[in-house]
């Protein structure tokens, strides 16, 4: 575990390399709609994009705790971490359930950054949230699977080597247990046998996000984690760590607004006086605050739960639930603070605004997340 002094270096060296992307690199790359690849290799370069990739394959070995702090320190910059976030946690899939020889084979390239694994296709059209339900078939012929179907909203496919695929070994109504039959598979996409098409989503702000067509797509058999039929299993067992990273991100972007709504509120004259002296202008960024520092304490607790190795789904999952109200309530005190020029593209907020609006809704909606808290934690009757 690091030391409160290792922690802060960390948190200052992430400022550093956020500050040589200034507002203006994320405003026109958000305009341009391009992918902030200069950052993403600086990330890279400073081993922050492997930091819970063990030393043995060359990673940083750091824990949640420090994940949290990389991510939150990102979207704390005006920077967004949602570009390169999932490097750091769809690997936690391999190391928990890839053998000896596929860890040996593409750790070490992902912690160095020589092998992109950006890429997670899990959702499909037919299935949305109900994720025991998707359809792409993977049919085992000798030593390969072949892949038939469709995937939707899966980000980050351009810029990646590998992705992890979860896709149908046994058809549903063969099963007894739901939570069966489907597998994870690395797909390699520098590599595709079979045709494979990727269709980008037009989406409500800068977000590389596609829909996927599979017709007979290869993937030999040694790219298969762990069992056949109990990869829903293995991806369930990354949830923990991905609710406690989305709500660090969350955190950060919390924290950016109530700092650019209390400057500017602090700042900006009208009747006589800045308008912050006024509580409704002031009140609505103070609650903001206590939410978001609140969320922080939450999100603490389910990182401290998880590298302790203790059970930490309610804590993961309340802190994803509170980080993300919490950020969005910020962006909105931040937004009226503004007044006109919240909606002006240089002032930045609207761009955050737009962006923090995601983690209420993905990787999962609040509503499941509720829905976990009441059913699984409380004990209450089940929804689904
Ligand atoms: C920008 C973006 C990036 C994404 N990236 C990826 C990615 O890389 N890989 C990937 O696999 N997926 C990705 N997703 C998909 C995301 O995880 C899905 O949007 C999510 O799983 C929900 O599926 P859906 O959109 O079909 O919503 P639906 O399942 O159709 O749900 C619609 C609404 O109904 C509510 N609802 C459904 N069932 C219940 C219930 N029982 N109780 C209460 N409310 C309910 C939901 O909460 C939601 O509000 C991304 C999505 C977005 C927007």
């Amino acid at each position: 575990m690091a030391s409160v002094e290792e922690r802060n270096a960390i948190r200052e060296a992430v400022r550093k390399i956020c500050a040589d992307f200034p507002d203006q690199y994320w405003r026109d790359i958000d305009k341009a709609g391009d992918y902030p690849q200069m950052f993403v290799d600086a990330l890279t370069a400073s081993g922050y994009l492997g930091c819970l990739i063990p030393e043995e394959y060359g990673g940083a070995g750091l824990g949640m705790a420090e994940a949290a702090i990389i991510l939150e320190e990102i979207n704390r910059s005006p920077g967004n971490g949602l570009a390169c976030h999932a490097q750091m946690y769809t690997m936690g899939t391999l190391l928990r359930h890839g053998s000896a020889e596929q860890k040996q084979r593409y750790l070490p390239g992902i912690a160095s950054g020589e092998i992109r694994l950006q890429a997670f296709g899990v959702t499909e059209p037919n299935a949305g949230s109900e994720s025991t339900r998707i359809e792409t078939r993977a049919e085992r012929k000798g030593d390969k699977y072949i892949v038939n179907g469709q995937k939707i909203f899966i980000s980050r496919v351009k810029q990646s080597d590998l992705m992890l695929l979860l896709a149908r070994t046994t058809p549903y109504n063969e099963l007894t247990d739901k939570t069966q039959g489907l597998s994870v598979f690395i797909l390699d996409l520098r590599d595709i046998k079979g045709r494979f098409e990727v269709q980008p989503l037009d989406m409500m702000f800068n977000y590389h996000t596609n829909i996927l067509f599979f017709e007979n797509v290869e993937i030999p058999v040694e790219n298969r984690i762990g069992e056949e039929g109990k990869g829903f299993r293995y991806i369930i067992d990354g949830w923990n760590a991905e609710r406690i990273l989305i709500a660090s991100e969350a955190i950060g972007d919390g924290r950016w607004f109530v700092d650019k709504g209390t400057k500017y509120a602090s700042e900006r004259v009208v009747f006589g006086k800045p308008i912050g002296a006024n509580q409704g202008v002031q009140f609505p960024l103070a609650k903001a605050y206590a939410h978001v520092e609140a969320a922080a304490c939450m999100r603490d607790v389910a990182a401290a739960k998880f590298d302790a190795g203790e059970k930490c789904g309610a804590e993961a999952n309340m802190a994803k639930l509170l980080a993300s109200e919490a950020s969005w309530e910020a962006a909105n005190a931040c937004l009226d603070a503004h007044g006109g020029y919240g909606f002006t593209r240089e002032f930045d907020v609207e761009r955050k605004f737009r962006e923090t609006r995601l983690f209420m809704t993905a990787p999962i909606n609040n509503n499941l997340v509720l829905a976990f808290l009441g059913q699984n934690v409380l004990g209450m009757p089940k929804s689904y």
